[in-house]
Parts: structure tokens; C-alpha cells; sequence
């Protein structure tokens, strides 16, 4: 059974919010100038909320949103009590999370920072390659985004601003971004290693494809890679074809000996995303059980519809529907000695998870 606070981020999730005029003046600024949110991706794109318990959220907003967020009954408020959540007769405190201060700089060849990484919550994630050569039909990067190969210098440099942002200093990396082309592989490898070089106490994970050639578990792990994300995305065959055509590609059998490999002879961890909502809730609940019994960490992502993209007006997921979902699959990751993750509290803003009282789940210190 879910606290009012559990059920509060699945609804925030799903139906966004709205802001009263003293919390949008409160963060953007008396001029407006400030940003809400970076908004840069479908699942990061409304505004993160830290709310009691250690909850995380982030919430969509018409603003960014509106092929969904319409006449939302939770409000951002700001008064004496400072930031809280209005829900008809509740009213919950909230914290809003700003954006880092170097997202709004240009870098030292005076590109944008924002176009090499960005920081949500407690995580820079840089992006090597923008735009991808896949086109899964729920993300927006390749139709936003022109296919490019970025500087490695700037992105060393993009994380070292990052990690010392005055308003919002990065704890941790996500090497990610776009899938390269076969001809990337070799840079995209120099990549990795020159980051995980540049930043050996802060903790790197990757997040890639098992594309052979490319991803190397024994390798980054030798290096120092913290953690692989080897996402999945959906377990059902036909909805596999349907929406990651370049992802189904490769049998779910070859992600899966992959994962098992990498966690049971090279001892590394690895977590993967299932996106929530697209594909009958057994396959997704099959999905964790095939993950967790591997040692892997299952990461359930709830889609959100993206702007600019195939499935831009396919409802979201209802919030009891995440809600039953969420607490199915956490039995089912129970039963086989795994949770659910991500095991970083606030890197939970976008994912099916919540704290347990344990410390498996914990912000990361520097
Ligand atoms: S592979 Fe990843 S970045 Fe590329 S289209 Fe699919 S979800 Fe988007």
C-alpha cells in the first residue's frame, strides 16, 4: 500500500501540475528569465521535485507538455510555508530543483554548454554522439537533434563545470546520448576511457547498447566504469519491432546473455530500463523477472509522451496503473533477491521507485 507522499509522485508523474503565480515569479525570476526546467528529453522534461521522505519526481508541465498536461489539479504554490504541492484539500511541502548555473554559459569555444551535458538533480549526463542513428518511435533526440560527433576535450570540460556549479554541482556521471554508427565505435570507446581517466573518484556509468565491437563490460570495468545501464526498453516481441525497430534488431536473448555476463563473470552491476505503458503490463512484469534473475537491476521508466514524435498524442500511463505496476514488479524483483532501480535517490525523478528505508537506495557524496 502506497503513502499519500508515494501515490503524490505517480499522480505528479502522470498529470503534471500547474504553477501559481508567486512559485513560477519565485523561480524564474521577477524578469522571467530563469528556466524551470532544462526540458531537453522526453523523460526529463518537466521540473524535478524532492518531496517528503526523500521522494523525487519530475513533473511535467503544459509549458513543455502540452500535448498532455491539461487542467492539472496539483499546483506549485510558494507562501509562508515555502514551496508545497496543493491537491484539492492536501497540501504537501515540495522542493523545486534548479537548473545548474553553467546550462545557461557558453563553453570555452563558445558553443553551448547544454549541447555536450546537463545536470539533472545529482547527475551530469554528457552526451557524445547528438542526435542517434536509431529512431525508437518514443524519443525525440533523433528528430530534434542533428547526428554529430562532439569534442572530447569539451566534454571533459563540460563535466568539470558540472561538477562545481555553484547551484547545482553534478555527484555523479551518465556517459549517454545518441547510438553511434559503426564508424563511432572506435571514438566512442576513446570516450569512455578518457572520462573514466579524468574522473577517477567520481563515479561514470554508461549507458549504451550491447553493440559488439562497442561495448565492452571486462574493458570499462578494468577502467573503473561504476555502473552499466543496458536498457531493453520493452519485452514484448511485436511492440519491440514496432517502436525500436533498430533495438529489436538484436535478439532479447543476446541483451540477456550480455547482462548475465557482464554481471556474473565480470562483476559489474548493470541496470536496464523498461518503459511502462506501451506494451501489456505481463511483458513488462516478464521483463523484470528475466532482469532481476540475472542479478541485473530493473529500472522502470513511464512513458511519456514526447513533442515532435511518432506517439506525441498515445496517452500516458494512469497513475493507478503505475501504481500497480510499480508494486507487482517490486514483489517480483523481491522474490529473486533483487529492487528496483535506480539505487540513486535523486536520479528516482523520472523511474517507477521509491526509498525503502534501506541503504540500498542513497543520494551520492563527494
Ligand atoms: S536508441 Fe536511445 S537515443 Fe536513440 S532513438 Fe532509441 S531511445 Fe532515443
Amino acid at each position: 500500500m502506497l503513502t499519500s507522499c508515494e501515490r503524490l509522485k505517480f499522480e505528479l508523474m502522470t498529470d503534471g501540475m500547474r504553477l501559481s503565480h508567486p512559485a513560477r515569479t519565485r523561480l524564474s525570476g521577477s524578469d522571467g528569465q530563469q528556466p524551470l526546467t532544462l526540458a531537453d528529453y522526453a523523460t526529463t522534461s518537466g521540473i524535478p521535485l524532492r518531496l517528503p521522505g526523500d521522494i523525487w519526481v519530475n513533473v511535467p508541465v503544459a509549458e513543455h507538455n502540452p500535448n498532455f498536461v491539461r487542467n492539472p489539479r496539483h499546483v506549485l504554490d510558494w507562501g509562508a510555508e515555502g514551496f508545497t504541492i496543493r491537491s484539492d484539500d492536501a497540501t504537501i511541502p515540495a522542493e523545486p530543483i534548479p537548473v545548474p548555473e553553467c546550462s545557461q554559459r557558453l563553453n570555452s569555444a563558445g558553443q553551448p554548454h547544454a549541447w555536450y551535458g546537463l545536470t539533472h538533480t545529482d547527475r551530469v549526463r554528457i552526451s557524445p554522439i547528438g542526435g542517434c542513428a536509431n529512431s525508437c518511435k518514443f524519443c525525440d533526440l533523433p528528430r530534434t537533434s542533428k547526428f554529430a560527433r562532439k569534442r572530447i576535450d569539451l566534454l571533459l570540460e563540460c563535466v568539470r563545470d558540472a561538477l562545481a556549479d555553484p547551484a547545482l554541482p553534478a555527484r555523479h556521471v551518465l556517459i549517454s546520448g545518441g547510438t553511434p554508427r559503426p564508424t563511432d565505435y572506435g571514438y566512442l570507446a576513446e570516450v569512455y576511457a578518457q572520462v573514466l581517466a579524468a574522473f577517477p573518484t567520481t563515479p561514470v556509468d554508461i549507458m549504451m547498447l550491447p553493440l559488439p565491437g562497442l561495448l565492452d563490460a571486462a574493458d570499462l570495468h578494468r577502467k573503473g566504469a561504476n555502473e552499466l545501464c543496458v536498457s531493453l526498453e520493452l519485452f514484448n516481441e511485436q511492440a519491440r519491432s514496432q517502436l525500436i525497430p533498430q533495438k529489436a534488431a538484436i535478439p532479447i536473448a543476446e541483451w540477456l546473455a550480455f547482462i548475465e555476463c557482464a554481471v556474473q563473470t565480470v562483476g559489474m552491476r548493470v541496470r536496464s530500463l523498461l518503459v511502462v505503458g506501451l506494451e501489456p503490463v505481463e511483458d513488462t512484469l516478464l521483463g523484470v523477472e528475466a532482469l532481476a534473475e540475472r542479478g541485473c537491476e530493473p529500472v522502470l521508466s513511464p512513458f511519456r509522451p514526447a513533442p515532435h514524435t511518432p506517439l506525441e498524442h498515445v496517452a500516458p500511463p494512469s497513475a493507478d496503473y503505475l501504481a500497480d505496476v510499480f508494486e507487482q514488479a517490486r514483489d517480483i524483483a523481491a522474490r529473486r533477491g533483487a529492487k528496483l532501480g535506480p539505487r540513486c535517490l535523486p536520479c528516482q525523478h523520472n523511474t517507477l521507485s521509491l526509498p525503502d528505508g534501506s541503504d540500498y537506495y542513497h543520494p551520492w557524496t563527494h
